[in-house]
């Protein structure tokens, strides 16, 4: 038989992918070599925050992994079940792409009218001595069956990955320190959200060294040592029972191409146009496999639904200009858009506009920590750029400004919604009159 579509990899791109072709009436078939869901199910987004939510210094560490592990297999039957009523062929194994319309899995070949490569990331390493060793985990190690127990970690990387984790364990009651190589953790982000974040970490007793060279590991489960340099170049180390590396994530390709396919890569990552075009005709690329792509579950699944369109010669679904991006700190972090130095660095005058969790309600009410809402407007016409918020669901309040911005609403159009009252959400109105005169 051949399909009109064989997608490999049903992590968030692949099957949201598979889902809308075959609800298109198109026949489908699904390569997956572990469990359908990807990363971001089984041991990314979901696993995290299933565990942040119930992590605490009393909390029995096998329930937390329990309750993590009932949640993600709950929505992989979900996802299961939606396939298989939406007719996709799912082949377990690790799919090999001979040529562009052939996949192979298992001896067996596969034949199909356009491919869509969806195979994700994988943790990435760093050229530092002792990174192999036993006791120096990924995120997948931290994640997977009954997790690892430990009272002490490192975390080298303070991206996104980083802090999650170090807020977890730190509320587990374990003593963290994330050391990261740039000069403040999250270093995409606001500096003012990194600044308001190393506060909160530092509060809850986790220590927060940016600007460190990490030179080596040592050690055993259990009694690791990391020896760094820090922003004076003085060398130190952190002892912990375990260290975390989260310095980032690399294009799964490896092994994917049989010698008849050679796609143009980038760093083994595919390069693709805006559609997901590879430069072999027919195949497709979507998610972290990309070059140069956010390795963000929800953009793999709008490229998911958008390289489909684009398989049928129509235009996109979902508009890939504004992508919220949030973290799961305490409290939460989101943001979209331009930030104030964005802006500015591409000669866009700005003003912004402010509101403080101290002066609201809800927040108050509630004893939340302390943080803001943050709107970026055109200085000449007022309409919203970009939103950062560091506040209590902040990661839930995002998608207004997303919203906002992507409909090219005004700071005033913001002002003039009713908000309800008492709601965290009144920090978005609260900034947003800020910036009406
Ligand atoms: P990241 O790119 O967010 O952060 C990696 C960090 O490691 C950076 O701050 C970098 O400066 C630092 N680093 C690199 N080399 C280092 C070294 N040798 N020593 C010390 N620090 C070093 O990557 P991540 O945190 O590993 O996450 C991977 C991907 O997964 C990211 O794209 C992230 O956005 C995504 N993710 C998203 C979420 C979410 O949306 N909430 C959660 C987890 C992961």
């Amino acid at each position: 038989m051949t399909y009109d579509i064989a997608i490999v990899g049903g992590g968030p791109g692949g099957y949201v992918a598979a889902e809308e072709a075959a609800a298109r009436g198109l026949s489908v078939v699904l390569f997956e070599r572990d469990l359908v869901g990807g990363t971001c199910l089984n041991r990314g987004c979901i696993p995290t925050k299933a565990l942040l939510h119930d992590a605490a210094p009393q909390a029995d560490f096998q329930a937390i992994h329990e309750r993590k592990a009932s949640v993600v297999t709950q929505l992989r039957d979900g996802i299961e079940r939606l396939l298989r009523q939406r007719k996709v062929t799912i082949v377990r194994g690790s799919a090999t792409v001979e040529s562009a319309g052939v996949v192979s899995c298992d001896g067996q070949t596969y034949e199909a009218r356009d491919v869509v490569v969806a195979t994700g990331s994988v943790p990435a390493t760093i050229p530092v001595p002792g990174i192999h060793l036993p006791g120096v985990y990924t995120s997948n190690d931290l994640l997977e069956g009954e997790g690892v127990r430990v009272s002490s970690i490192a975390i080298v990387g303070g991206g996104v990955i980083g802090v999650e984790f170090a807020t977890m364990y730190a509320q587990l009651g374990a003593c963290v320190t994330i050391l990261e190589a740039a000069d403040r953790i999250l270093p995409p982000l606001d500096r003012e959200i990194a600044q308001r974040v190393t506060m909160h970490l530092k509060k809850r007793g986790i220590a927060v060294e940016a600007s460190a060279r990490v030179a080596s590991i040592e050690g055993e489960p259990g009694s690791m040592v990391v020896r760094y340099a820090d922003r004076r170049g003085n060398e130190r180390l952190v002892e912990a029972e375990g260290v975390l590396v989260a310095c980032g994530r690399r294009a799964n390709t490896e092994g994917l191409f049989g010698p008849g396919c050679t796609p143009e890569l980038s760093h083994g990552a595919l390069v693709c146009d805006e559609a997901g075009r590879t430069s072999v005709a027919h195949l497709w690329a979507i998610g972290d496999v990309v070059a140069g792509n956010i390795q963000l579950a929800h953009v793999a699944e709008a490229q998911g639904r958008n390289v489909i369109a684009a398989i049928c010669g129509n235009k996109p679904l979902v508009n890939m200009d504004i992508v919220p991006s949030c973290v799961y700190t305490s409290p939460e972090v989101a943001s979209v858009g331009l930030t104030e130095d964005e802006a500015k660095a591409q000669g866009i005058a700005v003003r912004t506009g402010k509101a403080l969790t101290g002066a609201n309600g809800k927040c108050l009410v509630e004893g939340s920590e302390s943080g803001y809402a943050k709107l970026v407007a055109d200085a000449a016409t007022g309409a919203l750029l970009g939103a950062q918020l560091v506040c209590p669901r902040a990661t839930d309040l995002v998608s207004e400004l997303s919203l906002a911005i992507s409909l090219h609403c005004t700071a005033a159009q913001l002002a003039g919604v009713i908000h309800p009252h008492p709601t965290v959400s009144e920090l978005v109105s609260a900034a947003a009159r800020t910036l009406v005169p």
